[in-house]
């Protein structure tokens, strides 16, 4: 907030629909345990480490020129990793990149949304759609899920249908709530969408569920499958976020992108990083155990865990939410409040670190 003397934010012309709004802000607090933004718990390996070093070394010979502006080496790296980990086979005109998949999901509202536009999705689900939705000036259709945070796809579809938004988010596994649509359910909502569906698969490394970029074949002027390296593949400082869609749909979204939008450091960083996919998603395997005996031993504490398919669990019930998360933190544990009566979201951490949680969960406030 400013100090005396300096302008205020009122005081400045900005957009009136952006007044009086918050940015997206997890709190970032230094405790010993970091359970709050899903990310892998585990630090790259010395050979990942290396090679990135190496990588970016080697483009930084290069710097007074601009980088590849489309990102073709990039592309193809990523298009080889999706078509192995989906069974899909892909090629770099199916794949997109950008900074983080917030970037991606931007960018597909600046070309597909925007004044007159409106995007819808199933709440409570992840909370940068509203607001790269604000943003980019598209109008917000908020929808429910049931009593217990799945997605009724039946009522999902008829909803759709009704509402006609330009662009439906579908996130699964769904942040902060952990489940994943099966794919024949994802599909009642594609056929009923009139414009674009795109799932967001942050967590699909974690995930039991095939990946919707199997019905990208059947759906391609409707669908576009969003994914990070910022969870499974533990480089969520790298900021590198990419899609798969149809080759059009790629095409669309180099009107809206920013030249050279993606630095030649990122580049090389991400795709020395994709050489060590093997290594870096042995985490996976990992998290999920983790995952399922957190959940367990949640349940034996009288909680009761939301069955979660990524790297987090919901769970509750707590009387007063926030007050317990404050609780945590004062125990050295930083989890999540995102706003949900009575639950909080505990990202999955090492083993330590998870026990530590497990202690201080049983001498909070319920
Ligand atoms: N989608 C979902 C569902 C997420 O949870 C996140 C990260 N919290 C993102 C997208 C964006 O991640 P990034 O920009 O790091 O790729």
């Amino acid at each position: 907030s400013p100090t005396a003397g300096e302008v205020t934010i009122d005081q400045l012309p900005l957009r009136e629909d952006l007044r009086g709004r918050s940015p997206y802000g997890a709190p970032q607090i230094d405790v010993a345990v970091r359970l709050n933004t899903n990310e892998n718990p585990y630090p790259p390996p010395g050979e990942l480490v290396d090679d990135v070093t190496d990588a970016v070394r080697a483009a930084a010979a290069e710097l007074h020129r601009y980088p590849d502006r489309d990102a073709v080496a990039l592309r193809e790296d990523l298009a080889a990793y999706l078509s192995v980990a989906t069974r899909v086979p892909l090629t770099e005109r199916n794949v997109w990149a950008a900074n983080g998949s917030n970037e991606i999901l931007q960018q597909i509202l600046q070309a597909f949304g925007g004044p007159g536009r409106s995007a819808l999705g199933f709440e409570p689900s992840y909370s940068m759609h509203p607001i790269i939705a604000a943003g980019t000036r598209t109008e917000w259709l908020p929808a429910p899920r049931r009593a217990d945070f799945s997605l009724d796809t039946e009522v999902a579809a008829s909803l759709v249908a009704e509402r006609s938004p330009d662009v439906v988010f579908l996130t699964s596994p769904n942040n902060p709530t952990g489940g994943s649509i099966p794919l024949g359910e994802l599909e009642q909502v594609l056929r009923a969408a009139p414009g674009l569906v795109v799932v967001d698969e942050a967590y699909a490394e974690f995930s039991s569920q095939p990946s919707a970029a199997t019905l990208l074949d059947s759906y391609p002027a409707k669908l576009i499958v969003s994914r990070t390296m910022s969870k499974a593949f533990a480089f969520a400082g790298g900021r590198l976020g990419y899609l798969a869609a149809a080759p059009a749909v790629v095409d669309a979204l180099q009107l809206v992108r920013l030249p050279y939008h993606l630095s030649a450091l990122t580049q090389a960083a991400a795709r020395a990083a994709l050489r060590h996919a093997d290594a870096t998603l042995a985490s996976v395997a990992r998290l999920a155990s983790e995952r399922d005996r957190v959940a367990e031993a949640l349940t034996g504490l009288g909680f009761a865990p939301v069955p979660s398919d990524a790297n987090f669990i919901l769970f509750g019930r707590f009387a007063d939410a926030p007050a317990s998360w404050k609780s945590y933190v004062d125990h050295g544990v930083l989890i999540r409040d995102v706003g949900i009566e009575g639950h909080l979201r505990v990202t999955i951490g090492t083993p330590g670190e998870n026990d530590a949680f497990l202690t201080a969960s049983k001498e909070v406030p319920r």
